[in-house]
């Protein structure tokens, strides 16, 4: 059976907009400078929208990200959510989750998002001043503690997710291990966790600091060891390569987007999967005011199944038989007698209709996805 086209389930929204550039940063996004290009922003949203939610079935997770929603104003924030409400019909137990920087958190926005998402997925990267300015990121002292105050203080809180980078320019094991401790000292019940990217890393390179200060790939290995063994030991389970929630507290949207399910997504650079075909909208605010297309990322049906099959074994618990064979196309027993050399070699376990990296095959997801997609 081959793979089809499908409504979108999931929405992803882009908001393209931050209130400074950190040095690291690969994701589309532009410097603040006025309400004018939020009124615009929201004017093209509103459109995108309407062309769009005919193909929408029933939506089962919205995701706000960017950039930087929270440094929408107040009133802009509320609007921006309204249009999501007014133009799709979400399941009853839709997961609303909206992405947050701390410097940028008011009382009032944290009300309104309480009032729209039961998630809210906080930037918090380090406590460390110092080391967040390493990384251009100039936010004041104490600003992730107040944020984090203000959402877990306020009435009709949700699920708290926080962001953390390790091995940044200069930071040892045990600094790491002081931001964990900080942070488990909340009630967050999501943690996702990173080590910079080549690409980040080249592109901070030419400014902040000597690439000498950034530890290799067996640091950020050992970093990754320690995060898991600490996190695991606090109640949180890794459930992706890079990734822990409190058992029930997972992301939804991030898993059905990792198992193959489609989604919209809008706003500028925004992707977009029907099932079959994935396409990204133009990345430059002007560009994609004006309408220009979305680029096709055009591959072979092989190579699509092959990439949804790879970015499926990011997730711990990896794919049930059934799942794989309906979002993928793919032939169980081909995949199995083709993966004998990964299972033997100790990277991946199949057992009883299930298919998934073993723990070392997560540690080395890159490397094994590579041997996958060809
Ligand atoms: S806040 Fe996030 S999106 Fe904005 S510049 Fe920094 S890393 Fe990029």
């Amino acid at each position: 059976m081959g793979i089809m086209v499908r409504e979108f389930e999931r929405l992803y929204v882009h908001v393209p907009f931050c209130v400074r550039k950190c040095l690291y940063c690969g994701f589309f996004s532009e410097v603040l400078s006025g309400d004018d290009d939020v009124e615009m922003y929201l004017s093209c949203l509103e459109r995108e929208f309407e062309a769009y939610a005919l193909r929408c079935g029933e939506i089962l997770s919205v995701y706000i990200g960017g950039g930087t929603p929270s440094s929408l104003s107040a009133d802009q924030l509320g609007r921006l959510f309204e249009l999501v409400r007014g133009n799709f019909e979400l399941s009853r137990d839709v997961e609303v989750t909206v992405e947050a920087n701390p410097d940028t958190l008011t009382g009032e926005k944290v009300g309104l998002i309480w009032g729209f998402a039961g998630r809210v997925s906080l930037g918090v990267q380090s406590f460390s001043c110092e080391f967040c300015r390493r990384i251009g990121r100039d936010v004041p002292e104490g600003s992730a503690e107040r944020a984090l105050e203000m959402l877990c203080g306020a009435e009709g809180r949700g699920d708290i997710s926080c962001d953390l980078i390790y091995a940044l320019p200069g930071q040892g094991l045990e600094d790491f291990g002081e931001d964990l401790e900080k942070l488990v000292s909340y009630p967050v019940s999501h943690i996702s966790t990173y080590s910079l990217t080549l690409e980040e890393e080249a592109l901070l390179k030419g400014d902040a600091f000597s690439v000498d200060e950034r530890g290799g790939n067996d640091e950020d290995a050992s970093m990754m060891e320690f995060c898991r063994e600490y996190l695991e030991g606090r109640g949180f389970l890794m459930y992706e390569v890079s990734n822990y929630a409190r058992p029930g507290h997972e992301s939804r949207h991030n898993l059905g987007v990792w198992l193959g399910g489609t989604y919209l997504g809008c706003g500028p650079s925004a992707a977009s999967f029907d099932g079959v075909d994935r396409w990204q909208n133009v990345r430059g605010l002007d560009l994609w005011v004006s309408g220009g297309s979305p680029e096709p990322d055009k591959i072979s049906a092989d190579s699509r199944a092959r990439e949804i099959f790879a970015m499926g074994l990011r997730t711990v618990a990896g794919w049930d038989r059934a799942l794989l064979v309906e979002r993928t196309g793919l032939c169980w027993e081909v995949l199995l007698e083709e993966l004998r050399p990964l299972i033997a070699e100790g990277l991946m376990v199949s057992d009883r209709g299930r298919i998934g990296c073993s723990r070392k095959g997560l540690m080395l997801w890159n490397e094994l996805a590579e041997r996958i997609i060809l």
